[in-house]
């Protein structure tokens, strides 16, 4: 018995030691114990999905799990806009990875730059390639600017991700308060991205091209507009930026207005590794899978989380949608290792939020479907809500990594036919 244990601990330190950029994580695991010829899985990305999914993987003793994330510590997205209007630190918008990850997932810090799909391979920008068994794909979503707007992608900043957050937070640092910042996208990021900035007295105007928070309903509308008007963010609802100057933005009715920072906040946009490791994707670039979030191409690869559009159900591109993915996705691993079939992914909306500053919010209550009701909250409680929301998440990934498969979520009433099923959301 001592004698086989040993064998485990040398190939696994043998083993380790092919890995580059592994981190303090794994370096005070304990190896003893880990079968390494168990069934490989390699988790991309290490943000909401990809952590809850390698946590969940630990339901069965015998799999050798390996996460690959291109940055040391996990970034709360849902903080950025906090980092880039200065109300929060980097600190406290990224989580060491070591009080996240359960005992038996490796971490290893690199960035994917192609899977394999017939030699079963994850090839990394530095270090020796990671064998896989079944991949989970969960490399989350970016910033996006688009290239069709003259000057946008030389002049405006986005903060979608925890770099372009910092770069904005710089420029806005050095501003005057009264400088225009211009926000263009009126979504929930534009949003609370203007919020943010306007609680901080800075001058701000949110552009909306069309429509202030299209996914929420009127009434939730006119609660967000009242609170942005109330503290002095200019909104125009109708007008579209068509060109970004240095130190102007051009609307579409040849109108220039001055603006010392433009915050672009169009959308999202998510990394192209499915696609240039030659798998099917969406015109975004997110995996296509099915409704057990397998790729349609190869049933070795199961995705979750934002990068990942599914035949089951339109997936919001949100921390809502990302734990239940990822928790299908580790499961359909898992039945696939045994021999079962996986069970069909179902997730049932009930609402979103959207933060106003610090102290306030307004909660769409929706559908299952995600359209929105009438009935909405606005002020302190939704604001709770939404600091609940923010800490509950990784609270989530922490108890999956002491009870891997505690993650349950709302999958609605089944109805006897299935609905059609509408085109994704991509906007949030
Ligand atoms: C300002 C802001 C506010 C938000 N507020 C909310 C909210 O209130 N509620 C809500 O539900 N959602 C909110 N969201 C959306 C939410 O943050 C995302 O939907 C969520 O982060 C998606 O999780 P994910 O795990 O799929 O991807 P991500 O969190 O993006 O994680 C993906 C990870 O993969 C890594 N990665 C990418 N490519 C590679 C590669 N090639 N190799 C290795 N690693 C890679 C990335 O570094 C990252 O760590 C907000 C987003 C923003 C920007």
């Amino acid at each position: 018995m001592a004698c086989v244990t040993l064998k485990v601990v040398l190939s696994h330190l043998r083993r380790d030691r092919d890995l580059k950029g592994m981190t303090g994580h794994n370096a005070r695991t304990p190896e003893i114990g880990r079968d390494t010829r168990g069934p490989k899985v390699v988790v991309i990305g290490g943000g909401y999905a990809g952590t809850l999914a390698a946590n969940r993987l630990q339901r069965r003793a015998d799999v050798d799990i390996t996460l690959v994330n291109a940055r040391p510590t996990m970034v709360q997205r849902l903080q950025l806009h906090r980092l880039a209007a200065g109300t929060a630190d980097a600190d406290e918008v990224t989580a060491d990875y070591r009080g996240l990850l359960g005992a038996r997932v490796r971490l290893v810090v690199g960035e994917a730059t192609r899977i394999d799909t017939a030699a079963r391979r994850v090839q990394l920008r530095s270090g020796a390639p990671l064998e896989y068994d079944y991949l989970i794909y969960a490399v989350g979503s970016t910033s996006a600017v688009p290239e069709s707007v003259p000057g946008a992608a030389e002049f405006a900043y986005p903060m979608a991700d925890f770099e372009s957050a910092q770069r904005l937070r710089a420029v806005v640092d050095e501003l005057p308060a009264q400088a225009w910042i211009t926000v263009v996208g009126a979504g929930l990021t534009g949003i609370e991205i203007a919020a943010e900035l306007a609680e901080q007295d800075r001058t701000v105007s949110l552009v909306c091209g069309g429509r202030l928070a299209p996914a929420f309903g009127e009434p939730a509308r006119r609660s967000i507009a009242a609170w942005l008007t109330a503290h002095h963010v200019a909104v125009l609802e109708d007008d579209s930026v068509v060109e970004v100057r240095p130190d102007a933005v051009v609307f579409a009715d040849g109108a220039v207005r001055p603006s010392a920072v433009t915050v672009w906040a169009g959308g999202f946009g998510v990394p192209q590794l499915a696609a240039a490791s030659g798998l099917s994707t969406d015109a975004l670039g997110r995996l296509r899978t099915d409704d057990t979030l397998t790729s349609v191409d190869d049933d070795r690869i199961v995705g979750a989380g934002d990068a990942v559009t599914s035949s089951a159900t339109p997936l919001r591109m949100s921390c809502y949608a990302a734990a239940p993915t990822a928790a299908t996705a580790a499961d359909t691993v898992l039945s696939r290792l045994d021999g079962a079939e996986p069970a069909p992914f179902a997730l049932a909306y009930v609402g979103s939020t959207v933060g106003l500053g610090r102290r306030a919010a307004v909660a769409q209550f929706t559908r299952a479907d995600d359209s929105p009701l009438r009935a909405h909250l606005r002020g302190r409680i939704p604001a709770l809500i939404k600091d609940a929301v923010v800490k509950g998440t990784l609270w989530s990934i922490r108890r999956e990594a002491r009870k891997p498969g505690a993650t349950i979520w709302y999958r609605g009433r089944r109805s006897a036919a299935p609905a059609p099923v509408p085109e994704p959301e991509t906007v949030r």
